[in-house]
C-alpha cells in the first residue's frame, strides 16, 4: 500500500533516471507528485466533422487514413510525411515534417483521433504536425491537458501518467486541512475533487472549481501560518516603554502632522508600549512624511531612555537623514551621531566609544552600522529606511545588536495591504495614505523621440526660470555591455555639454562612482551649483532638493511603473510647479499602457496595483522575504479577489481560535507547520 510519503520510484516507469529528473523539479514522494499543479491548460476537447472545421482553430478530428503516408526528402536535409484522411463528409490533409516514422506507424484504412490547428482553406483542410492518438487509447487530445512545467527528462505525458497513478494511489488518503464550516461557507468542493480536477479537469468549470479551492487553501493557510508567526514572535519582551505625551516634540515640529502620520505614529508608539517588541512596515508614497514618523518614534524611544540607531540605503540618504534630524533633536538635548562608510577613523572611534556608553541617543546610518565592533549601550529602535533595498538578513544583523529591539521598518514601495502581508512576511502595517497639504502634483507627459527638440527648449526654460533638471538614463557609460552609447549616462551627459546646452552646468551622477564623489556631486546640485543632473537611479531613494522642479526619464520603458514612480518622486518637493516626461519610443502596447498609467494617476498605491495587473507579482515576489513558503497555485495578479477572501476566513476562524488547538483544526496546524517548516512546538 502506498501512502503520501511513499517514494516517487513507486510508480510504473519511474526508475532511476525519472527519479532523479523529477528530483529537480522537487518531486520525491507521492504527495509531492500530486501537489506539482499545472502552470496552464490546453483545452483539447473540441471535436469536430471534417466538414465543420474552422481554419484556424484547434480542434479533434476522428478520421480513417485514406491512403499510405509517403515521405519525401525536402531542403535541410529534412523530411516530409503526408497523409490524407477522410470522414464521412470531408477530406483532411495531414502533414508531418521530421517525423519519419510516421510513415510506418499510420496505417491506411484504419482510424485516429488527430489533434492540431487547422490551415489550409475551406476546399483544402490541413494539419500540420498534429497530435494523433488511437480511439480509446487517447491520453493526449480529447481532454483539457494540463501543462506542467517540465524539466530534461520528463515530458507533459510523462509526467501526466505519472499522477494519474499517484491519485489512484492516495486519493483516498488526502486530509482536507480546511474546517468543514470554512469549506462550505465560501463554497468550496472536496480536496480530492480538487486534486483530481486540477489535474484532470472534466470541464472547463470543474477547473475553475478545483482551482478556486485549491489557491484559496494556499492562500488561507499562508496567512494562517502568519498570524501564528506573528504570535510566537510576541512571546518575548521588547524594551520597556511607558507612554508619554507627544505635544513637546509635535510643537518643535514646522508643520502639523497629517491624520495618517499620526495614526502610523501611535501605532509604533502603541507597540512599544506593549509588552513586545515592536515589528512594524510603515508604508507610504514619496514624499508623505515617513522620516517624521520615524522621528516621532526616535523621540519617544529617547524619552524612555533607549537609543535608536536608523538605518538607510545610501551615504547620501544618510546625511540627509542627519541634517535634518540631528538639529530637531538636539533642541531636546538629544545627541545624533552619522555612521558611515566614510566617516573618518578618529571620528568614527569616538562615535563608537559615545554609542557604547550612551551618549549617543541616534546614530543614522548606512551598513556601517553593521559593522561588528559598533556597540550600543541600550538600543532600544532600530528604523530602517526603504527596507525594499536591505536583505532581510542586514535587518536581523542590526537587531542583534540588542536584545530584541524595537524594529520599524519604512518603504515607499506602496504595495496593496494584503500583499504587503505576504511579502513582509510577519510585520504589522501602518499605511500612510495622504500627503502633507499643499503637495501639488508632478504632470506627467509619456512622449516618443519626436518632442525631443521641445524637450530640449523645455529645459532651457526652466533652467532660465532658476530651477533644476533631474535626467535619468537606465544605462552606464563606461563597459562593452552598453547597447546604446547616447543614453548612457556619461557619454550622454559629455553630448548634452557639447551638443545641447553649452552654456548650462551640467553633473553626472552613477551607481559606480566612489560614495565620496556622490556625495560631492549631489551635495552641490543641492546647493544649486548644478543645472542639471545626469543620472542612474541613483537617485531614485529619497533625495531631496525642492528647487529641482522638472525629472525626464529617457528610454522610459525600461523601468517598472513603481520605479518610474519613485524617480518622479524627486520633484514636486518645492514650491514650483513640476513636470516628470517620460521618453520612450516603444511599439510595445504593454510598456505604451504601462507609461499611459503614470500620465494618468500620481497614487502610488493605484500604480503599484496597476503594476501588478501588468506585470504579475514576480517583480514584488522577487524581494519576497526568505522563510515564507513559495506559491505552487495562486497567481496574485489575477487571484487577488481569493487573497482578500482567504484572509477573512482566516481572520475570523483565527478569532475564534487564536492558537488553532481545537481538535477540529489539528490537521490545518500542522499542514502549516509543515509549509513554514516549523515544527508543533515552535508553533506554541
Ligand atoms: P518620505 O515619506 O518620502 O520619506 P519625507 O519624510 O522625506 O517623505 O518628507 C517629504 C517632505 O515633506 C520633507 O521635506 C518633510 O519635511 C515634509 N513634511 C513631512 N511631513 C509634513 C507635514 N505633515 N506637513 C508638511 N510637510 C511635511
Ligand atoms: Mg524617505
Amino acid at each position: 500500500m502506498a501512502d503520501l510519503q511513499t517514494d516517487i520510484r513507486y510508480i510504473k516507469g519511474i526508475g532511476e533516471t525519472r527519479a532523479k529528473a523529477l528530483a529537480k523539479l522537487n518531486i520525491a514522494t507521492l504527495k509531492d507528485l500530486i501537489s506539482y499543479f499545472p502552470r496552464g491548460y490546453e483545452d483539447r476537447t473540441l471535436t469536430r466533422p471534417i466538414r465543420e472545421l474552422i481554419v484556424g482553430e484547434y480542434a479533434c478530428v476522428k478520421a480513417m487514413l485514406a491512403s499510405d503516408p509517403t515521405a519525401h526528402r525536402i531542403s535541410g536535409g529534412r523530411t516530409l510525411v503526408k497523409a490524407r484522411a477522410v470522414d464521412e463528409g470531408g477530406s483532411l490533409e495531414l502533414v508531418f515534417f521530421n517525423q519519419e516514422y510516421r510513415k510506418s506507424s499510420l496505417h491506411k484504412g484504419e482510424s485516429y483521433i488527430f489533434y492540431g490547428k487547422v490551415e489550409g482553406n475551406l476546399l483544402r483542410r490541413q494539419m500540420v504536425n498534429p497530435l494523433v492518438e488511437r480511439e480509446g487509447q487517447q491520453q493526449i487530445t480529447g481532454r483539457i491537458m494540463p501543462l506542467y512545467p517540465l524539466t530534461a527528462g520528463v515530458s507533459q505525458l510523462i509526467l501526466s501518467r505519472a499522477v494519474r497513478q499517484g491519485l489512484d494511489a492516495c486519493r483516498d488518503l488526502l486530509t482536507d486541512v480546511l474546517p468543514d464550516r470554512v469549506r462550505q461557507e465560501h463554497g468550496l468542493c472536496y480536496v480530492n475533487y480538487a486534486y483530481e480536477n486540477v489535474h484532470f479537469p472534466a470541464s472547463p468549470e470543474a477547473l475553475d472549481i478545483a482551482r478556486r479551492r485549491l489557491v484559496f487553501e494556499e492562500l488561507f493557510l499562508l496567512t494562517c501560518g502568519l498570524h501564528l508567526l506573528r504570535s510566537r514572535r510576541q512571546d518575548v519582551a521588547g524594551p520597556a516603554c511607558q507612554s508619554i505625551d507627544m505635544a513637546p516634540f509635535y510643537d518643535a515640529l514646522p508643520f502639523a502632522l497629517t491624520n495618517a502620520q499620526k495614526r502610523a505614529i501611535d501605532d509604533a508608539i502603541a507597540d512599544m508600549c506593549s509588552p513586545r517588541p515592536m515589528n512594524r512596515l510603515c508604508q507610504g508614497d514619496v514624499g508623505s512624511g515617513k522620516t517624521m514618523v520615524a522621528a516621532a518614534c526616535v523621540w519617544f524611544a529617547a524619552q524612555n531612555r533607549w537609543q535608536s540607531a536608523l538605518m538607510a540605503p545610501t551615504e547620501i540618504l544618510a546625511r540627509q537623514h542627519y541634517e535634518g534630524l540631528a538639529p530637531l533633536f538636539q533642541r531636546f538635548g538629544l545627541r545624533c551621531a552619522l555612521l558611515t562608510g566614510s566617516t573618518r577613523a578618529k571620528e568614527r572611534r569616538e562615535i563608537l566609544t559615545a554609542l557604547a556608553d550612551g551618549g549617543i541617543d541616534l546614530c543614522i546610518g548606512t551598513h556601517a552600522l553593521l559593522t561588528e565592533d559598533v556597540q550600543y549601550a541600550h538600543l532600544g529602535l532600530v528604523i530602517t529606511d526603504e527596507q525594499h533595498r536591505f536583505g532581510v538578513n542586514q535587518r536581523s544583523a542590526l537587531g542583534q545588536k540588542a536584545e530584541h529591539p524595537h524594529m520599524l521598518v519604512l518603504s515607499a514601495t506602496p504595495i496593496p495591504r494584503t500583499l504587503a502581508l505576504i511579502i513582509y512576511g510577519d510585520l504589522d502595517v501602518s499605511i500612510i495614505n495622504e500627503l502633507p497639504p499643499g503637495r501639488q502634483k508632478v504632470d506627467t507627459f509619456a512622449v516618443g523621440e519626436g518632442y525631443r527638440a521641445r524637450i530640449n527648449a523645455f529645459i532651457r526654460k526652466q533652467v532660465a526660470a532658476g530651477h533644476q533638471v533631474f535626467i535619468v538614463c537606465p544605462l552606464v557609460g563606461d563597459g562593452e555591455e552598453i547597447p546604446d552609447e547616447r543614453k548612457a549616462v556619461t557619454a550622454y551627459a559629455g553630448k548634452l555639454q557639447q551638443e545641447v546646452f553649452p552654456d548650462l552646468r551640467i553633473s553626472v551622477l552613477h551607481g559606480k562612482m566612489k560614495a565620496k564623489d556622490k556625495e560631492a556631486v549631489m551635495a552641490a546640485f543641492a546647493a544649486g551649483e548644478s543645472d542639471i543632473l545626469v543620472s542612474t537611479t541613483v537617485i531614485e531613494v529619497g533625495v531631496d532638493v525642492p528647487n529641482a522642479n522638472t525629472m525626464i526619464v529617457e528610454n522610459a520603458d525600461l523601468f517598472g511603473l513603481s520605479q518610474l514612480h519613485q524617480l518622479r518622486g524627486r520633484v514636486g518637493r518645492g514650491s514650483a510647479k513640476s513636470y516628470c516626461i517620460l521618453l520612450s519610443d516603444t511599439q510595445n502596447d504593454e510598456s505604451k499602457q504601462r507609461l499611459k498609467v503614470m500620465t494618468q494617476t500620481n497614487d502610488g498605491f493605484k500604480i503599484s496595483e496597476e503594476d501588478l495587473r501588468l506585470r504579475g507579482p514576480g517583480d514584488f515576489f522577487g524581494q519576497r522575504q526568505h522563510g515564507l513558503p513559495a506559491m505552487k497555485i495562486a497567481d496574485l495578479s489575477c487571484d487577488m479577489r481569493l487573497l482578500d477572501e482567504a484572509q477573512s476566513a482566516a481572520k475570523a476562524l483565527l478569532a475564534e481560535d487564536p492558537a488553532l488547538t481545537a481538535v477540529a483544526h489539528r490537521s490545518l496546524r500542522q499542514r502549516i507547520g509543515e509549509l513554514f517548516e516549523l515544527n508543533a512546538e515552535a508553533l506554541n
